[in-house]
């Protein structure tokens, strides 16, 4: 029986943005923010593991706390300031570069798994230091029907390579975007790099590329799911762990994770995903309500039905 828990660990954040047409001043993000928001439209029971600086306002915890996500893993240190990261948009906004990353306390982390989310049946291990998911996996008790996903980016495969390779390993299902699939396989082709990332470990890769969509790779050849086309996107930021958040939310629902659930949950994540680039930074998901999230999935099965 699966008992619907989904444990999130990743970076909560101070974030600044700028896009062609905004800049955003420090606003809330992090992996583990966008994953938790996305996934708290699901009926799974949902935890975060990941720690603050002792800047980081209450506020920012009530509007995680606000959607019944359990904060009893995120430590706040009294001393030192929250993980902060500054990126910048191209014209195309399907392009940024990372201007700053501060480490902060997360340099110095060592997480600690709530008890009570030790039996977790479903773990997403977000973008964070892969010595900090590796110490997470090592914390869970044993369940052989648990599912672990991982998304990661470049700047982790830049400076941990080998870590990351170790703990990719372990994982069930990698979510990565076109150009860091190309990094991490050293191949220039994403078939080609789908297999050598499979290769490493995780029986599903699902590369993810932007606007155009999700390809899912697994052994029984390749399935491809659409981004919704949107009149304006303000902002690409956390649109990868909307995805993820969505996914993995649904997965921790379902009594079994075979392909068939992988592939309805890339739809539910490509909604949430979609939702996020909408708004400023967490905004989307925050004004939007469950019934807002079903609305945009209806969408997205519009698009993709003949009649
Ligand atoms: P995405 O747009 O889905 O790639 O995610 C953007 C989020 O990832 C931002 O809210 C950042 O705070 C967070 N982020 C950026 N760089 C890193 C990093 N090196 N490790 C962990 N999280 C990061």
């Amino acid at each position: 029986m699966n008992n619907k828990k989904l444990l999130i660990v990743g970076t909560m954040a101070f974030d600044e943005i700028i896009t062609p047409n905004i800049a955003s001043g420090k606003i809330l993000g992090g992996a583990a923010t966008y994953i938790g928001m996305a996934a708290a439209y699901s009926k799974a029971e949902v935890a975060i593991v990941s720690v603050v600086g002792n800047d980081f306002p209450d506020k920012y915890m009530a509007c995680l706390r606000d959607r019944n996500i359990d904060l009893s893993g995120v430590e706040q240190q009294s001393e030192g300031v929250t993980f902060y990261w500054k990126g910048k948009y191209h014209k195309n906004m399907n392009k940024r570069d990372t201007l700053e990353t501060q480490l902060n306390v997360l340099a110095n982390f060592n997480p600690k798994v709530p008890h009570h989310f030790k039996d977790a049946q479903t773990v997403i291990l977000g973008n964070l230091d892969p010595n900090v998911q590796q110490q997470v996996l090592d914390q869970l008790a044993p369940n052989p029907n648990r599912i672990v996903l991982l998304d990661t980016m470049n700047f982790w495969m830049d400076i941990q390579l080998n870590k990351l390779l170790a703990v990719i390993k372990q994982v069930d299902i990698i979510t990565i975007n076109d150009e860091e699939a190309i990094q991490l396989s050293g191949k220039n082709n994403l078939v080609q790099a789908a297999a050598a990332i499979h290769a490493m470990g995780p029986a599903y890769v699902i590369i993810k590329k932007g606007e155009h969509g999700a390809l899912l790779f697994h052994k029984e050849g390749p399935f491809y799911a659409p981004a919704l086309p949107l009149e304006e996107v303000i902002d690409p930021t956390g649109a990868g762990d909307s995805f993820a958040g969505g996914l993995s939310g649904y997965l921790a629902t379902q009594t079994n994770s075979t392909v068939t659930e992988i592939k309805e949950g890339i739809l539910l994540g490509t909604a949430a995903a979609s939702i996020c680039v909408s708004g400023l930074g967490t905004k989307a998901l925050q004004d939007t309500n469950t019934e807002g999230f079903y609305r945009q999935l209806k969408k997205l099965e519009q698009l993709r039905s003949v009649k």
